[in-house]
């Protein structure tokens, strides 16, 4: 195997939507960390949901929390992965996985995304314990009924969150 080649397979994608970022995705990071040499967190743009976050805001926060990390970069993409990954040269997709339900899901887009670039492979890592139960929109849920997300996300990620929420009310409030 060229130098090269051993290079590309030290680099793994982890794409997703990060609206916003919590502390379970943090940990698969930094537990994808520990066996690639360069984690591409890539901030999904074109996905069906409606998400809180524009790609900018929701890529401008996992940079500024990762800045200076070495092994970690933060990028956005639009259109399909597996052709974003294949003009960076990765092949490895890292996913996180927590519940039972998660696997559906996780399971069409491993195989669809293998129909479609057969030398992907997708690794999954089952979440730890105490992030089992985090996930983006409860996060949401609870700040926007004026719960602490402490403990589950970055103080900022909580501060961006409340700044997002009273700016979407007050844009209501406006309109009615
Ligand atoms: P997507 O819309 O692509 O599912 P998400 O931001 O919801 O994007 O999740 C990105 C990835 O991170 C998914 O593989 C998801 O299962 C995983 N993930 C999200 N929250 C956690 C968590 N608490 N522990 C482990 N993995 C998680």
């Amino acid at each position: 195997m060229s130098e090269k080649e051993n290079r590309k397979m030290k680099s793994a994608i982890y794409p997703g939507s990060f609206d916003p970022l919590t502390y379970g995705h943090i940990n698969i990071i930094n537990r994808g960390r520990k066996i690639f040499d360069r984690v591409v967190v890539a901030v999904a743009g074109n996905m069906s949901k409606n998400t809180t976050f524009t790609i900018d805001e929701r890529a401008d926060i996992i940079k500024e929390l990762f800045r200076g990390v070495k092994g970690v970069e933060v990028v956005s993409f639009r259109g399909l992965l597996v052709n974003y990954m294949s003009r960076r040269g990765i092949r490895t997709i890292l996913r996180g996985l927590r519940t039972f339900s998660d696997f559906e899901y996780e399971f069409q887009m491993a195989m669809g995304n293998k129909k479609l670039a057969q030398e992907v492979e997708t690794l999954f890592m089952i979440t730890e314990g105490e992030y089992s139960y985090i996930s983006s929109s409860i996060i949401k849920e609870i700040v926007a009924l004026g719960g602490s997300a402490r403990g589950m996300v970055p103080p900022l990620v909580e501060k961006k969150l409340r700044e997002k929420l009273r700016a979407e009310r007050a844009a209501v409030k406006r309109g009615r």
